[in-house]
């Protein structure tokens, strides 16, 4: 058990859970970077015109010219699966055949979107790995339940140094409904064994706090560190902090062994 303190308020918890991108690491820098090198290299592919490259990242919720990305939209929270879908849809939607589209998708966008990240795409929104460490040396756990792609997870988390503190991870492609429906969190729950209402859930969409909701969490923090805003996080969210930064692990075992 950890005892954490969250705007002043303490309280204790067996399992964390974190969402990864737009908590633990920056999600502009790394999905504007990469959205806009894999929807430039499909419009390469198709020699799409202007148009098409608006419909695209307009179907993906992302402004290329302002950089700014939907809170509510497919690039914050939607699977990887489900966005491959959307720009096969908008290619299908501008004059491509299904079959070419799928395949232009799988060849241009989809090695693009899915390959391994980089260290230079990940920018962390705090010390990850020394909050990770904290939370277990103090007793509890740490589970990420992230719509990208699990292994793309896994080895962002190996990159910041954070992985072998990580319990269990769910990547968008593990068979499990997606936020906002709770199964990710039950399932990480039961495998912890683990209460629901002794885990906490900390994210930066709606899509993260009512997934906690819906799974009776103890608790739903809500990060403006990514791309949400405090009005939108506010109905769902029991605490609202500006980063991972603002969570202090207040109780701590000694580490015996
Ligand atoms: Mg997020």
């Amino acid at each position: 058990m950890a005892r954490l303190c969250v705007n002043n308020i303490a309280f204790d918890a067996d399992l964390i859970v974190f969402d990864k991108d737009g908590t633990l690491i920056d999600f502009d820098h790394y999905w504007g970077q990469r959205i806009r090198r894999c929807g430039q290299r499909l419009l390469q592919q198709v020699d799409g015109n202007e148009a098409l490259g608006r419909a695209l990242f307009a179907s993906l919720g992302y402004e290329p010219d302002t950089g700014r990305t939907d809170g509510d939209g497919p690039l914050a929270t939607a699977t990887m699966a489900k966005i491959y879908t959307i720009a096969t849809v908008v290619l299908y939607q501008h004059g491509i055949g299904w079959t070419q589209a799928e395949e232009h998708v799988q060849t241009a966008f989809i090695a693009c979107a899915g390959a391994t990240p980089t260290s230079e795409l990940l920018r962390e929104l705090g010390p990850v790995s020394e909050l990770f460490q904290e939370i277990v040396r103090a007793g509890a756990r740490v589970a990420i339940i992230t719509s990208d792609d699990h292994h793309t997870a896994a080895e962002t988390l190996s990159l910041i140094n954070a992985l072998d503190w990580v319990s269990a991870i769910v990547g968008g492609d593990d068979d499990l409904a997606m936020k906002p429906a709770p199964d990710a969190f039950l399932h990480v729950c039961d495998r912890l064994d683990t209460p629901p209402h002794r885990a906490i859930m900390v994210g930066d969409t709606i899509a993260d706090l009512s997934m906690a909701q819906r799974a009776g969490a103890g608790a739903s923090v809500g990060v403006l560190s990514g791309v949400c805003s405090a009005a939108e996080l506010a109905p769902y969210a029991d605490f609202i902090i500006p980063s991972i930064e603002a969570i202090q692990v207040v109780g701590r075992e000694k580490k015996t062994n």
